[in-house]
């Protein structure tokens, strides 16, 4: 397994829960009806990958940049990292019009890469991430424009599933997701006020 850092110290997730359409902008772009209800999927821990690939499955994957929360006790925060979630597109959009669930197109192995989580005492109230792709920048997002805000997410996934430490929460994705090419380099950011928490920087593969 692929550890994920908080701070110094290597940490192997129980699982990764993830918010589908968070940004109304992004459920847009994807011709996806705005949720009435919070979208929750899940990766194992075995998608944690330690570089970007650019396929899988004989498939060119999609990337989206999202603000990623690692759990401590009783549903407290304690790292704030960035995270791509990588997704086979043409994949995911079969198995949504059949009805299925995504898990094929979304929970294979390098599915999920994250930066160094920075340490904090507790929820930051505002985080913002700012995604670049060969020094161009493709997405922009924050807490400010998400439809569910972390401490709203962190309570609504609590009712119904536990969150043990070291889980990773990855809190959805802004508007300009595309495809990971081989050579691209990707860096991602979080910041809180304009202070950069945590980033990672990644070449495709
Ligand atoms: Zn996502």
């Amino acid at each position: 397994m692929t550890p994920v850092w908080l701070g110094e110290r290597p940490v192997i997730p129980g699982k990764i829960v993830c918010i589908g359409r968070n940004y109304a902008a992004h459920a847009e772009e994807l011709g996806n009806p705005v949720p009435d209800e919070m979208v929750v999927f899940c990766k194992p821990a075995s998608a944690v990958g330690d570089r970007l690939i650019s396929h899988s499955g004989g498939e060119t994957l999609h990337y989206e940049g999202e603000i990623c929360l690692m759990m401590g006790e009783q549903g407290t925060v304690r790292g704030a990292g960035f995270g791509l979630d990588l997704t086979r597109r043409g994949l995911q959009s079969e198995l949504k019009a059949k009805g299925l669930p995504w898990e094929r197109a979304k929970a294979f192995d390098g599915a999920a890469l994250f930066s160094r989580f920075a340490e904090v005492d507790a929820l930051p109230c505002q985080l913002d991430l700012v995604l670049e792709v060969n020094g161009e920048a493709r997405q922009h997002g924050g807490t400010e424009s998400m439809l569910y805000p972390p401490a709203r997410i962190i309570e609504e996934i609590r009712g119904f599933m536990s969150l043990q430490p070291g889980d990773i929460v990855m809190t959805g994705t802004p508007s300009g997701v595309g495809e990971v090419r081989p050579g691209d380099r990707f860096h991602g950011r979080v910041l809180t006020e304009g202070r950069i928490l945590a980033e990672g920087r990644w070449t495709a593969t």
